[in-house]
């Protein structure tokens, strides 16, 4: 009769065995390869790195960075309205997280300047969300404008007070 050994256990057994009577093993080739030392160091190797990986990314997470190079914050658009007798003046950015972090409960804080590079009025916002990490959001503060229409010609979108977590 036909015999082979037992990708285990090594004792001998009938060749169309596909569990081991010995040791209950079953004789695949997953298992075959499984009881190779260098499958064994392959698979030692591969976690150790993940391992590696994910303390590094927790480490990353839980490092607190400076606020100011925490957001990628494109040029803001102006817009300027008139309605029910008051001015109304808005500032549009797209504001990006560039960081591993979340971050919220932040104000905005938008400068209107006029075209000589005065500043007319300050308005913030608080937006209630939450910027996860690599995303992005359309930051927008508006308000009542305190100057003519005709003064308002650039505004500055920042973010102040962020708390990260
Ligand atoms: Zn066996």
């Amino acid at each position: 009769m036909d015999t082979k050994r037992c990708v285990a256990c090594k004792e001998e057994i009938l060749k169309d065995a596909l569990k081991c009577k010995h040791c209950l093993q079953i004789q695949t080739k997953a298992a075959n390869l499984q009881n190779k030392p260098a499958f064994n160091y392959l698979l030692i190797v591969l976690l150790g790195a993940f391992i590696i990986w994910i303390a590094y990314y927790i480490v990353s997470i839980s490092m607190k960075e400076p606020l100011e190079p925490a957001f990628e914050i494109s040029s803001s658009a102006l817009n300027v309205t008139m309605g029910d007798e008051k001015l109304n003046v808005r500032c549009i950015g797209d504001i990006t997280n560039p960081t591993f972090k979340r971050w919220s409960d932040f104000s905005l804080q938008a400068i209107f300047k006029n075209a000589d590079g005065k500043v007319i009025d300050v308005l913030y916002a608080e937006p209630d969300v939450t910027i996860y990490p690599r995303f992005s959001f359309k930051g927008i503060v508006s308000g009542e404008g305190s100057a003519a229409e005709y003064e308002y010609h650039t505004c500055e979108l920042s973010v102040i007070n962020a708390d990260d977590y």
